[in-house]
């Protein structure tokens, strides 16, 4: 007989500010199972609780620093000594190590939003933890606080897109993505703004299927402004 392979495994892991080693869960890919990627490539899970998302972020259990796999882990020593002064100062020990529900993801979400904006991780990277944040608290139907996060997000991937800095994520998704976090807010204008970049992007040759996901959102997006203006 084969024994079964667990859910979850470690991760072992360094804190990025005081060095502490410790240990963080993480899904095992074979339990993965995606029932549909999104509009704004969210995905929804056979099972919710085999969500990735819930083991994304890791959380010093010392310091209180949160983090993912996208931070950069060198900071300035300003910045290291304001996250201590500000944040691991009023750290009360938390052990985030365990299994997480989506209330215990959300939270050490907002712990990663906070450590990430103290040690000015880059905003394409902020973007994307506010966005990720966004969709784990639709699944649990907080639909105002979702709308916060989206909002930051737009915020943070507008900023990237200003400066051109998009780490791993290519430009025409970026821009995409802007079209999409605003036509999710019924911001039609904008939306459409967005995706008419995308499709007259210089590199559109590049990506067709996310050209061909800005034609379809835009057309939606058109729609629904006409119904507003009519
Ligand atoms: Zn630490």
């Amino acid at each position: 007989m084969t024994k079964e392979v667990p859910l979850l495994y470690d991760k072992q892991l360094s804190c990025h500010i005081c060095d502490h080693n410790f240990t963080s869960k993480k899904l095992r890919s074979r339990y993965i199972r995606v029932k549909q990627v999104n509009n704004d490539f969210s995905k929804e899970y056979k099972d919710a609780s085999r969500n990735p998302l819930l083991y994304e972020v890791y959380v010093c259990p010392e310091c209180g620093y949160a983090f993912n796999d996208q931070f950069q882990e060198t900071f300035h020593q300003a910045q290291r000594e304001q996250f201590i002064n500000k944040i691991s100062s009023k750290w009360r020990k938390q052990d985030f190590s365990g299994e997480r529900s989506h209330e215990e993801a959300v939270r050490v979400f907002k712990l990663a939003v906070v450590a990430g904006e103290q040690t000015m991780q880059p905003d394409i990277i902020l973007a994307g933890i506010c966005m990720k944040l966004s969709w784990l608290l639709r699944e649990l139907n907080e639909e105002d606080e979702a709308t916060r996060f989206v909002n930051f997000s737009i915020q943070k991937f507008e900023k990237a897109f200003s400066y051109g800095n998009y780490e791993s994520m290519s430009e025409l998704k970026v821009i995409y993505i802007l079209g999409e976090l605003h036509r999710l807010l019924n911001r039609n204008g904008e939306a459409i703004k967005y995706f008419s970049k995308v499709i007259q992007h210089k590199h559109r040759h590049m990506e067709p299927q996310i050209v061909e996901m800005a034609r379809d959102q835009w057309y939606k997006a058109r729609e629904k402004n006409k119904a507003v203006n009519r």
